[in-house]
C-alpha cells in the first residue's frame, strides 16, 4: 500500500470496511424478510361444499393470529370438503407479489379421523392470461399437500415445492409457459381438508402462516459488491490518469520557466564586463579576469544540459621564433596570431590570452564536435598565414566539452589533450575523450 497515494488508500480502506459490513450484516439475517398473514392483513371465510349441492356444515372461529375451522363433512357432493379461505387483498385481480419470498412456515393442527391425513394449501395466482373476475376456480391452483399433525409446530416448505395442479392446467387449457407455479399476484390462500375426506368431524386451527425471504439474494449482493469495487477501480483509474496528465502539463511548465529564466541568466553571464582587463600585447581578454565568468557559465551549462566545449592553443616552438629573429619579432607573431584567431571566434565564444603562447577559445552551447572542426579551421587558417622572414607558424591544440565536473578539471583536460597534439608531432588538434565515448 506504500506506493499508493493517500486518497486511493482511503478508497481502497473504505471498500474493505463497507464490503465486510454489508457481507456479514447478510450472514447475519440483516436481508431476511418476513411476511406474516394474520386475520389484521387478510380476511379469512369458510368454502365448503355446499355451493356443489353439498351437506357439510362448517364454522370458523377467527382469532388474532389465525383460525379454528370445524366442519362436519357429509358425503353429499362428488368432492365433500371444508377449507378456510383467506383473501390476502381486496380485490382478486391485485394480489401479493410473493415470487421474490423462498419458503413459507405453517403452523397447523389438524383433527381428522384418520392419523396423518393430509391437507391441501393452495396458493392462488391472479393472471390475466388464464384468470377471470368471474369464475373463482380461474385462479391458478400452486398446491402442497402434507399431514400437519397435531401441535408439530411451525413446517417450513420451499415456495418451489409448490405444484400447479394437472386438472386445472387442463380445464382450462392452460398453455405451457403459464404451466408452471406462479406467485407473482397472489390474492388467496386455501387450507383445504384432504382430497379423500370422509364423513367425520375435522377441524383445522391454523396458528400462523408466514412467508420468508431476503431483501437482497447473496448473489445480488456479492453482484453489487464486485461492480462497486469495478466502478471504483475505473473510477480511481481514470481520475489517476487525469490527475497524471495534469501534473506532467505542470511540471512541463515549470521545466518550460526554468528552462527560461535559466536561459536569461545563461545569456547575462556571458556579457563581459567591458571593463575587464585585456590583455595589452594581444588585446585579447585576461586569464585571470575569466575565472569567475568561467564558473558561472560552465555551472549553468551543467544545470541546463546545455554543451560547453573550449580549444587549448600552444604555438608549436614559439622559442625558436623569438631565438631567430628576436623578441620583437615574437610579440608581432603573437598579435598577428590572436588577431587571426580573434577574427574567426563567434560573438558568443571568449578568447583568451591564457599565458606565453597559449590562448583558449571558450564556446558556450557548442559541442565537442563542432568545437574540434572549429579547431581545426583555425589550425589550418594558421598554418596558411603568410608570416614575414618565410616563417612557418603553426600551432597545437587540445578540444574539451565540458562534462559534471569542476572548470578546472575541464581546462586541465582540455590542456593534456594539447599535450598530446605536442607529442604526437604538433600542428594538430587532439580531442579530449571522456570514457563512455571511449
Ligand atoms: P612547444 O612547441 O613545445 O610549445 O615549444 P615552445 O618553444 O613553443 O615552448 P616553450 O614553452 O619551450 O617556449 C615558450 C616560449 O615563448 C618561451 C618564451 O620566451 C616565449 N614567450 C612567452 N611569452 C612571450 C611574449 O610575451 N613575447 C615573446 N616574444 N615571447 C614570449
Ligand atoms: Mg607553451
Ligand atoms: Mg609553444
Amino acid at each position: 500500500m506504500a506506493g499508493l497515494t493517500k486518497p486511493v488508500r482511503y478508497t481502497v480502506l473504505f471498500l474493505v470496511v463497507f464490503t465486510c459490513i454489508a457481507y456479514t450484516w447478510f450472514l447475519l439475517g440483516g436481508a431476511k424478510r418476513e411476511y406474516v398473514v394474520t386475520p389484521v392483513n387478510s380476511t379469512y371465510r369458510i368454502i365448503d361444499d355446499t355451493a356443489q349441492n353439498g351437506a357439510t356444515e362448517s364454522k370458523m372461529e377467527v382469532n388474532k393470529t389465525g383460525a379454528l375451522l370445524e366442519c362436519n363433512i357429509v358425503k353429499k357432493s362428488q368432492w365433500p370438503f371444508c377449507e378456510i379461505a383467506i383473501s390476502l387483498t381486496d380485490h382478486v385481480d391485485k394480489g401479493i407479489d410473493l415470487s421474490d419470498y423462498e419458503s413459507v412456515g405453517i403452523d397447523i393442527d389438524y383433527d381428522s379421523p384418520v392419523e396423518g391425513e393430509r391437507i391441501r394449501i393452495y396458493l392462488r395466482n391472479y393472471d390475466p392470461a388464464y384468470a377471470n373476475l368471474t369464475d373463482p376456480i380461474s385462479l391458478k391452483f400452486n398446491a402442497i399437500e402434507y399431514a400437519p399433525g397435531e401441535n408439530e409446530g411451525l413446517k417450513t416448505f420451499p415456495l418451489r415445492s409448490f405444484q400447479v395442479l394437472s386438472w386445472w392446467i387442463a380445464d382450462y387449457e392452460v398453455p405451457v409457459e403459464k404451466s408452471n407455479r406462479q406467485f407473482d399476484n397472489v390474492s388467496i390462500i386455501e387450507i383445504a381438508t384432504g382430497s379423500y375426506v370422509k364423513e367425520a368431524y375435522y377441524a383445522i386451527k391454523l396458528k400462523k402462516l408466514v412467508f420468508y425471504g431476503e431483501w437482497i439474494s447473496e448473489e445480488t449482493l456479492v453482484k453489487l459488491l464486485l461492480s462497486l469495487w469495478v466502478i471504483t477501480a475505473i473510477t480511481v483509474i481514470i481520475s489517476d490518469r487525469i490527475y497524471l496528465h495534469k501534473q506532467i502539463k505542470l511540471t512541463e511548465e515549470r521545466t518550460q520557466r526554468l528552462r527560461e529564466a535559466n536561459r536569461a541568466l545563461y545569456e547575462k553571464s556571458l556579457v563581459f564586463e567591458e571593463l575587464a582587463f585585456t590583455d595589452p600585447l594581444t588585446r585579447t581578454r585576461n586569464r585571470h579576469e575569466i575565472n569567475d565568468w568561467l564558473s558561472e557559465v560552465t555551472a549553468h551549462s551543467i544545470d541546463g544540459g546545455i554543451p560547453f566545449s573550449m580549444v587549448f592553443i600552444d604555438i608549436d616552438h614559439f622559442k625558436q621564433v623569438n631565438d631567430l629573429h628576436g623578441h620583437r619579432y615574437g610579440d608581432n607573431v603573437l598579435r598577428r596570431f590572436a588577431s587571426l584567431i580573434n577574427k574567426r571566434v563567434r560573438k558568443s565564444d571568449v578568447f583568451a590570452r591564457w599565458g606565453g603562447e597559449e590562448f583558449v577559445i571558450f564556446c558556450p552551447a557548442t559541442p565537442l564536435g563542432a568545437a574540434a572542426e572549429f579547431a581545426e579551421s583555425i589550425r589550418d587558417c594558421i598554418e596558411q598565414a603568410e608570416w614575414d622572414h618565410d616563417m612557418k607558424i603553426t600551432c597545437s591544440m587540445g578540444v574539451a566539452e565540458l562534462e559534471n565536473e569542476e572548470y578546472n578539471h575541464f581546462i586541465e583536460r582540455a590542456d593534456k589533450a594539447l599535450l598530446k597534439a605536442k607529442e604526437r608531432g604538433r600542428n594538430r588538434v587532439e580531442i579530449a575523450w571522456n570514457e563512455s565515448q571511449l
